[in-house]
């Protein structure tokens, strides 16, 4: 395997330091890095070390397989109670004029409107109001899934569930175990900004803190539940609390196993309250990604948001330690495009996403949100691809140009 000869490569170096060298050889033999460890890894290792480690974890768990799904957003709303500094997304009560809020029947709507489409998924999250309480979204998810079973609801972060439990006067136990008889099925990984109170205090002041959202996911996880996880990273955050973060991501998962993939979000800059910070380079972000592929020990998965990250970096993020890209999205979501995403218009068919895996040597899968197989297209020829060329391009000089 590649991968592997890599490695001893890069443990045969003779000028790596010690520190490093011993990283190296604790990923070869699969035992756990420490916080320190991980800090140092932020400090010390250059990008080229960290791709060896973590293209190591990654093709000794997937090999070359690499996930997307088939999913649509709902964002019921970007008005919020909340004024979270980095968030591009949401307008404030009082700026109603330049926000929406889409009603129950908005929504099903949108559901109806995948009716003959073979999207896998529904991920609903959008900003908070009073008026999506605990009554409404039990009954979304219930009419959704009475609508259509098969289609998966991931809904809601603990953002939301603190708010609408906390107005319904139920604690997270109960408020979980509410939404699960309603239809919900998975939770996504968002409103985990940086759990770290010297940074969070600082950015997202008034919504749940970093120990509220883990104990939600607790209690969903307690129900047999899955959910994901996210980190805000590049802003005021220091790599100690970028560490900080996934150790305790790291610890609950030690204690449920109930979360399945781990999805570092780039800060972005474009209209909001820290427009100031300059965004981190591609390089930081790869380090990234490659770092917590090495950290994460107990997650499956890390994800890479093409729409957040654009399609190039995304292919290159499956050298680092990346195994998923998300899904088609079909430019249902405004979340990226309003923090200056380089996708303005989020949405690629799945020959599109199954040819951007493919371009880079990796291995496409189609997933469910359980990372259930629902197509492999490693062999898979698309009706287009069949079609028979009808054009050449001009050759200028036919002795010296091989064509076929
Ligand atoms: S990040 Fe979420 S909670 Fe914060 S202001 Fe934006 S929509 Fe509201």
């Amino acid at each position: 395997m590649k991968a592997e000869r890599n490695l001893q490569i890069l443990l045969g170096d003779a000028t790596l330091s010690g520190e490093l060298k011993d990283i190296a050889q604790k990923v070869q033999n699969g035992v756990r890095i420490s916080f320190e460890e991980g800090v140092l890894l932020y400090e010390r290792a250059d990008l080229p070390y960290l791709g060896v480690l973590a293209n190591y974890i990654r093709e000794n768990r997937h090999g070359d397989k690499t996930y997307f799904n088939r999913n649509f957003h709902i964002e019921p709303t970007n008005l919020c109670v909340y004024d979270c500094k980095f968030c591009s997304y949401s307008r404030l009560i009082k700026e109603r004029s330049e926000g929406w809020e889409l009603s129950m029947e908005d929504m099903l709507d949108i559901v109806k409107k995948y009716d003959d489409q073979p999207v896998t998924e529904v991920h609903i999250v959008g900003g908070v109001l009073p008026q999506y309480d605990v009554k409404f979204y039990a009954e979304l998810f219930t009419a959704i899934r009475k609508h259509r079973p098969e289609l998966h609801v991931k809904a809601l972060t603990p953002v939301e569930y603190h708010y609408i439990f906390k107005k319904a006067k139920l604690d997270y136990a109960t408020g979980m175990k509410v939404m699960k008889e309603a239809g919900l099925q998975s939770i996504p990984g968002g409103g985990a900004e940086i759990f770290h109170p010297e940074v969070r205090e600082k950015i997202a002041r008034d919504k749940c803190t970093g120990e509220q959202w883990l104990q939600i996911h607790e209690e969903w996880h307690k129900l047999g539940m899955r959910s994901n996880a996210t980190m805000l990273y590049g802003h005021i955050e220091e790599y100690k609390h970028r560490v900080d973060h996934m150790e305790k991501l790291r610890e609950l998962q030690d204690r449920t196993g109930g979360f399945q993939t781990f999805i570092p979000l780039k800060f972005r800059n474009q209209d909001n309250q820290m427009s100031h910070i300059p965004e981190v380079s591609v390089i930081e972000d790869l380090r990234n990604y490659a770092i917590s592929r090495i950290y994460l020990d107990n997650f499956d998965h890390i994800k890479a948001y093409w729409a957040m990250i654009s399609r190039n970096t995304a292919q290159l993020s499956l050298n680092f330690g990346v195994d998923d890209i998300d899904g088609t999205l079909d430019d249902t979501t405004k979340i990226y495009s309003m923090a200056g995403a380089e996708e303005q218009h989020p949405a690629m068919s799945t020959q599109q996403l199954v040819e951007l895996i493919k371009h880079v040597g990796r291995h496409p899968i189609e997933r469910d949100t359980l990372y259930g197989v629902v197509t492999d297209f490693e062999n898979y020829v698309f009706p287009e691809e069949v079609k028979p060329r009808f054009y050449k391009l001009p050759v200028i000089n036919e002795s010296s140009v091989e064509t076929n």
